[in-house]
């Protein structure tokens, strides 16, 4: 019996992922469910439609004994938990603690139960930071620059890199990108996070189902000895080209259910120009290749939404200036709106976000003067066919990397590489690096140079984000960084209990 252990079953894509595992013969499911209302909920669900095909274990993954539990005896660990924003906008602490804590204490029970259970860590697309038209495609490998204030990125950022520094025998980090799901609108409607999105961010979606197709077939294959290759290795999920879209493309799409467009709900001015996430993957259909999981472009998802869901058409009854008010007016009341951190001075959110008042102050008030990307002439030309690839610092042709290698691409990121000789150096034996700081620290090739990882204390240290002084001193981060932040921005954004802080480097 092959024992798969789940955290954050009760969740989206948990929920999807044990029902696709269980069809796989001779496995059985542990989960690890936490004594709430929701994880209760999930216990019922799994006991009436899987009987014995799913044990759970009571739990929290920020306690090390119940991480040990879960993983005793476990073949596999699929790690989904975490908080999500809108939350994690609002419990930093609670967000660290469960992203960053709990990834270590099951990779320290993984370990502690005899190095055996494969990892699969699920990350997510927030760990890139911000992109728009200039880089609308990216891959495994781009620079992680993480947004300001982003908790949620930040701290699955530095869970990822626990991950990959940790020594576990056998792992594999899968980026997700943004996930539609059945409640995808209802619990985006209640916080002003949907503001957060650009509208000309480029965004590739997969769906919840899929993605739990996806984890089943992946243990499927390995459990047919067919993954070669697969493990020890970062990938991006996405939903291929029918699910590449633009943000505006995605509120239209989503809107127009209720009758409008997004044009009818939103004010061009009040949703962010940068500081999100998201972006077109050159690289995801290799995970499709392998596991053969893609069931779902994004109208798909939305045609099913809208059949199970007759009632949203009636918003089409309604007029949309009145749904307006109904339903996107009351949001820009949110703390996390936009709307809400001009009105009440927040500074540094407003530059964060926008690159400052005086750049907000200038964007266009009315929808026929603001420039969308998706009703360019370029947009098709641009979607159709992946960007040259961004320059990762070291020749990605040569199979075998030596030190040389290690320092050419340190360069490039703005310090040195440290370790001495001159042999060819595996990707996973930790080297010793010196970022432009002068910060050492110790990381394996693969995390630097095939996974976009540089100096923790520049990039990782919590609630501070100094990008715009990485930028300054590494082209490899800039080459992004500076699509949407100008040559002389020098700030560092931190949270101090909560608040915003902006403060320009001298
Ligand atoms: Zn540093």
């Amino acid at each position: 019996m092959t024992v798969i252990a789940v955290t954050g079953a009760s969740g989206t894509m948990g929920l999807e992922a044990v029902a696709h595992l269980v069809k796989n013969e001779g496995v059985r499911v542990r989960v690890l469910l936490r004594d709430t209302k929701r994880g209760k909920k999930a216990l019922r669900l799994f006991r009436r439609r899987y009987g014995d095909l799913v044990e759970a274990v009571a739990g929290d993954l920020r306690n090390y004994e119940d991480c040990l539990r879960l993983c005793e005896g476990a073949d596999y660990l699929i790690h989904l938990a975490a908080v999500i924003p809108p939350r994690a906008d609002h419990e930093a602490e609670e967000t660290y603690g469960t992203n960053l804590g709990g990834t270590e204490n099951l990779v320290r029970a993984v370990i502690e139960t005899g190095n055996r259970a494969k990892f699969i860590h699920i990350s997510t697309v927030a760990v890139y930071g911000d992109r728009n038209a200039k880089h609308p495609w990216g891959r495994v490998g781009d620079p992680l620059v993480t947004s300001a204030f982003d908790v949620y990125g930040q701290s699955k950022t530095a869970a990822e890199f626990a991950v990959l520094e940790s020594g576990l025998a056998c792992w594999a980090v899968l980026r997700q990108t943004g996930v539609l799901y059945e409640k995808v609108l209802a619990n985006n409607l209640g916080d002003g996070l949907m503001f957060h999105t650009p509208w000309n961010v480029p965004v590739e979606w997969v769906t919840a189902r899929d993605s739990g197709r996806l984890l089943a077939n992946l243990v499927r294959s390995d459990l047919r000895g067919v993954a070669d290759g697969f493990w020890r290795r970062v990938y991006n999920i996405g939903g291929g080209a029918a699910a590449r879209q633009t943000g505006f493309e995605t509120f239209d799409d989503g809107f127009r259910l209720m009758g409008g467009s997004a044009k009818d709900f939103f004010d061009p001015q009040l949703n962010c120009t940068r500081n999100f996430h998201c972006f077109w993957f050159s690289d995801s259909d290799g995970l499709e290749e392998r596991f053969r999981f893609r069931t779902q472009g994004v109208r798909e998802f939305w045609e099913e939404f809208a059949a199970k869901r007759r009632f949203y058409r009636l918003g089409g009854l309604i007029p949309a200036g009145l749904l307006r008010k109904l339903v996107t007016d009351p949001l820009k009341r949110s703390t996390n709106a936009p709307a809400y951190w001009l009105e009440h001075g927040d500074e540094a959110r407003v530059r964060a976000y926008f690159g400052g008042r005086e750049a907000w102050e200038k964007l266009p008030r009315r929808w026929e003067e603001t420039e969308l990307l998706c009703e360019s002439e370029d947009y098709e030309r641009l979607r159709g066919e992946p960007s040259p690839p961004l320059d990762h610092g070291y020749d990605e042709n040569k199979p075998d990397l030596t030190l040389d290698d290690m320092r050419g691409a340190a360069a490039f990121r703005g310090g040195e590489c440290l370790s001495e000789g001159s042999a060819p150096v595996g990707l996973y034996a930790p080297l010793r690096w010196r970022c432009h700081e002068g910060h050492e620290f110790e990381a394996t090739p693969y995390a630097v140079l095939k996974a976009g990882h540089w100096c923790p204390e520049c990039c990782l240290t919590p609630y501070v984000w100094r990008m715009d002084l990485v930028a300054a001193h590494s082209p490899f981060h800039a080459q992004v960084w500076r699509d949407s932040h100008a040559e002389d921005e020098r700030f560092v954004y931190t949270l101090r209990d909560g608040r915003a802080v902006a403060e320009e480097a001298k």
